[in-house]
């Protein structure tokens, strides 16, 4: 399991039941997963300070998506293997925006 780590989704995933995902959270942590949050934002201090407080509150990174073509670039860009992540998201299609089925990993 070293190594493992999940990437959530923010809007319609995190925010359908806050204090359910944050005791998911706490299990996924304390069974030695890492948490990432992916959210199709841009990362602004004003509009997008409840993903700001909420992950903060989980001491959970922020990956703010909206700056990239789809979240898989942006978890690339970020420093992460797409590959190795556990996704998380009511939306799966932005994870793999517009690429050929033919190019999946
Ligand atoms: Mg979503």
């Amino acid at each position: 399991m070293s190594g493992q780590i999940i990437f959530l989704d923010y809007d319609e995933t995190y925010t359908t039941n806050k204090p359910m995902w944050d005791s998911i959270v706490e299990i996924w942590k304390s069974n030695g997963l890492a948490v990432v949050c992916c959210t199709n934002r841009f990362g602004h201090s004003h509009y997008d300070a409840d993903v700001i407080e909420d992950m903060g509150r989980l001491d959970v990174p922020i990956v703010w998506a909206a700056h990239h073509a789809d979240k898989w670039a942006a978890m690339e860009a970020a420093g992460y293997i797409p590959e190795n992540g556990i996704w998380v998201d009511d939306r799966p299609m932005y994870i793999w925006l517009n690429r050929p089925v033919e190019t999946m990993p």
